[in-house]
């Protein structure tokens, strides 16, 4: 669809990454990325959206109150649009019709503005004519306008190596023109990847994986294993305002707390101390795919990376992924604990996270786990087990939660 024209508006310019290339795939891609642009807005405004090649422009809807001339919006539209995975950048900008005359009044406004705001006092112009009906080539423009905006602020000079601000010129239909690029989380559109169920604990690891396959285009559901009282409410309560940082990346979140005491209880005290690790490892994963097959989940996500405690040796991964009838992703495998605790930061986890509430799994520990568990030492540990049974059990006690 065209662009709208008019008289001059703020929009703002989100190009799509990596969806770009999907060939005859690319029509569903760019349809769930403008679907799920449309609900991370929702609860700011109701905005237009076009699509023009490989760019998204969000406006404002006509004969009403402009939302992104207000800066407090603008700045939580922008955030918002950054975390929608299949957008590469956003850049805020005003259009407006018309010739050089426009382009060089409204880029002296924008410029001032841009000065008062930021203090900038170098900057280059680059322009791009798409419109080929424009009068001036794109180095042309780049020179006029340069130069008008030299004659008419002589605080600043152009430096075009390193300046402290680019003003962008896009013209088209309309005229662009901006300054920022802020980048965004790339990946592909949560949605066109299936669905899967991640076991979300309230460490630093399981938020990080869910926000890793959904950025490559999975939905997430999410199941937490709670052992009150061993466990504290505000243990759950940090898992919820974990999934919900994650939702403002991945969407909607089932989130399925199970009740896992007497379970645990149940492991604690008719199995192997140095095998529990492993047995609650593997109750865990039978529970969690019971669930995820009900809720059409294709596949388990955790934030297991090699070698990092006694469950995770590929030993007992081996064991824990024997049970699984769906496949196990661990995004994290390969990856050390300092780069997991970058992206944590960076996708606003990490704060959360460290928290100091207790997770199951710390809380019925042995002291010396088995590191190197074989075959036989799990069919003794779940020997006097009823398995079935205790997956049942949990089954039973699992809480829906809509996050
Ligand atoms: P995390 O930081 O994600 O808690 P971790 O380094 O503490 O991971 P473990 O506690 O061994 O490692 O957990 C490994 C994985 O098992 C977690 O990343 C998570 O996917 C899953 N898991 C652990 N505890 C729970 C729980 N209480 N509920 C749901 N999943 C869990
Ligand atoms: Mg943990």
């Amino acid at each position: 669809m065209e662009e709208r024209t008019g008289t001059i508006s703020n929009v703002i310019l989100a190009r799509i990454g990596e969806i770009a290339l999907k060939g005859l795939n690319r029509g569903r891609f760019e349809h769930q990325l403008i679907s799920n642009v449309k609900i991370a807005l929702r609860d700011i405004g109701t905005f237009s959206i076009f699509q023009n090649q490989s760019r998204l422009w969000i406006e404002d809807i006509a004969d009403i109150p402009s939302l992104l001339a207000d800066d407090f919006t603008m700045t939580k539209v922008l955030d918002a649009l950054t975390k929608v995975f299949g957008l590469v950048s956003v850049s805020p900008a005003v259009r407006f019709p018309g010739g050089m005359k426009e382009i060089i009044n409204h880029s002296l406004s924008f410029v001032r503005d841009e000065m008062n705001r930021e203090g900038h006092k170098t900057f280059k112009v680059d322009a791009k004519r798409g419109n080929k009906q424009f009068p001036l080539r794109s180095p042309e423009i780049c020179t006029e306008l340069g130069k008008e905006i030299l004659d008419a602020i002589p605080e600043l000079s152009v430096d075009v190596h390193n300046p402290d601000f680019v003003l962008f010129v896009e013209v088209r239909d309309d005229i662009y023109i901006y300054s920022k690029i802020i980048y965004g989380h790339r990946g592909l559109p949560v949605g066109t990847s299936g669905k899967g169920m991640l076991m979300l604990s309230g460490g630093i690891d399981s938020p990080v994986a869910g926000y890793m396959m959904a950025s490559r285009g999975m939905k997430l559901n999410a199941v937490y294993f709670h052992a009150h009282p061993y466990t504290s409410d505000r243990a759950k309560e940090k898992v919820i305002r974990l999934a919900q940082i994650l939702r403002e990346y991945a969407g909607e979140i089932g989130l399925y707390v199970v009740n896992f005491t007497d379970v645990q209880l149940e492991l604690f005290r008719n199995s192997p101390q140095d095998m529990l690790t492993v047995t609650m490892r593997r109750i865990m994963i039978r529970i969690a795919q019971s669930i995820a097959v009900k809720c059409d989940c294709k596949a388990l996500i955790t934030g297991d990376s090699l070698g990092q405690v006694a469950s995770q040796t590929l030993e007992a991964l081996v064991l824990t992924d024997e049970v699984s009838t769906i496949p196990v992703f661990r995004p994290l495998i390969g990856q050390d604990k300092e780069y997991t605790t970058q992206i944590a930061r960076r996708i606003g986890t990490y704060e959360t996270s460290i928290l100091p509430f207790e997770d199951c799994c710390t809380v019925f520990v042995a002291k010396h786990p088995q590191t190197r568990p074989k075959k036989n030492h799990i069919i003794f540990a779940e020997k006097n087990l009823d398995i079935e049974q205790l997956v049942q059990k949990g089954l039973e006690s699992v809480e829906h939660i809509r996050i």
